[in-house]
């Protein structure tokens, strides 16, 4: 039976390792074996709380050798924890990309970071194909930065995928039942008001502008949900046009100043003497709409301060930044912003914000608006001081 008595302090540096102090000898081994067995005691508790969880633990040393294999990560890779610690990952945890569907190497998803979240991989391993998980990783590193190790969680987050897929199908069927409708409304709409020869008074002119312009958002919010069906089954195809977004960016980011005016916020546009020779090639109607949700998003959910537009000739792109005074953006929602129906969390979210009009999907469609039309988008946010996101145009390559 191990012994319950309190751990024994040892003053080691005044020891007299020579002596044949029976005495003495006791006492060392009283107290070494009273350490060791709290070592234990807290290592078994480890290894309790790694075998009973869900989740797929392991970690990795500098070298991406196996260091820490869990029960779960036995039963998936279909390897024991004596044979897996000591090897390479690559070896033995295959995992792929379900975006980019390719196989992803250790270094993909260790070290890289702080913190890697990748949203949806997929478990390489027979009898796993139809399961969906997402990986986070972290590492930590020695204080004289001689090691460090990185712990990977892969969650089972199959049932979470398997409820956006449903929700995409009735998002799809619902806006496509929605279409017919609305055509039909708003052609015999149009009809009535240009081609019948009645004069209209000033109050019946306010009410079909109203009808109008309803009927127009109505168009615009079906539009969108078709678009992530689009982008969903990779049909979505652009309409492209050469055209100077410059001058584009000017004319949203002006349309933007009455809903900045009446929240009490600056709204500083670029003033340029030299007009901008911005040449690029986009789908018009899908840059302004990007351009529209990043200056739309900044103007809702900053409570007070300024929304700061910026346009940059880079070497190879145009870069646009909108920079507010918001609340920022936590970084444990970093990886949900650009992802369908991601939301930051709810106490940061609501800051200045209305709820009602917040779905999580404009930044998906912008990302995908812009990722095809080969620019990038990201976000870069400090909590309490704001948050500035950008995206990318490429230039027209010279003939
Ligand atoms: P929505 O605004 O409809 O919720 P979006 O896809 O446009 O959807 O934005 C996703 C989430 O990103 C928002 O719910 C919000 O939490 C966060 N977000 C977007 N823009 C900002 C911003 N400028 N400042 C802080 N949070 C933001």
């Amino acid at each position: 039976m191990p012994d319950k008595s309190p751990p024994i302090s040892l003053d080691i540096k005044n020891l007299n390792m020579n002596s044949n102090d029976p005495q003495m000898l006791s006492q060392i081994t009283k107290a070494l074996y009273a350490n060791n067995f709290e070592l234990e005691t807290e290592r078994s508790r480890i290894q309790n709380i790694l075998v009973n969880v869900s989740e797929i633990i392991f970690a990795v040393d500098q070298d991406f050798k196996i260091t820490i294999f869990n029960k779960r990560a036995e039963e998936v890779f279909g390897k024991s924890h004596e044979e897996a610690v000591g090897r390479f990952a690559s070896s033995y945890v295959k995992v792929a990309d379900d975006e980019t569907k390719k196989e992803l190497a250790p270094p993909d998803y260790t070290f890289r970071d702080k913190q890697i979240y990748i949203p949806r991989v997929k478990i390489l391993a027979k009898g796993h194909e139809g399961e969906y998980y997402r990986l986070s990783s972290s590492f930590i590193e020695a204080e004289d930065k001689s090691r460090k190790e990185a712990v990977i969680i892969l969650s089972n987050i199959t049932a979470e995928v398997e409820l956006d897929k449903q929700k995409d199908e009735f998002i799809s069927i619902a806006s496509h039942e929605l279409k017919t409708p609305i055509s039909i409304v708003s052609n015999n709409l149009w009809m009535f008001k240009h081609v019948s020869k009645k004069k209209f008074s000033k109050r019946e002119d306010r009410f079909l502008g109203e009808m109008e312009e309803g009927l127009g958002r109505l168009q615009k919010i079906v539009n969108n949900l078709l678009d992530i069906s689009r982008i969903e089954h990779g049909t979505l195809t652009l309409n492209l046009e050469t055209i100077n977004i410059y001058e584009e960016f000017l004319k949203t980011a002006d349309n933007f100043k009455e809903s900045a005016e009446s929240k009490n916020l600056d709204l500083i546009i670029p003033t340029n003497k030299k007009k901008i020779e911005a040449i690029a090639q986009v789908d018009k109607e899908r840059y302004i709409e990007s351009l529209e949700n990043f200056i739309g998003n900044a103007i809702k959910y900053t409570a007070q301060g300024k929304i700061t537009l910026k346009f940059e000739d880079q070497s190879d792109s145009y870069k646009i930044s909108i920079i507010d005074t918001g609340p920022g953006i936590p970084s444990k929602d970093y990886p949900k912003i650009f992802t369908k129906f991601g939301r930051a969390s709810e106490g940061l979210k609501l800051d200045g914000a209305t709820s009602g009009n917040s779905t999580g999907l404009g930044l998906y469609i912008t990302k995908n608006y812009i990722n095809s039309m080969n620019g990038e988008a990201g976000f870069d946010s400090k909590i309490g001081e704001g948050t500035t996101f950008w995206f990318t145009i490429p230039k027209m390559k010279k003939a």
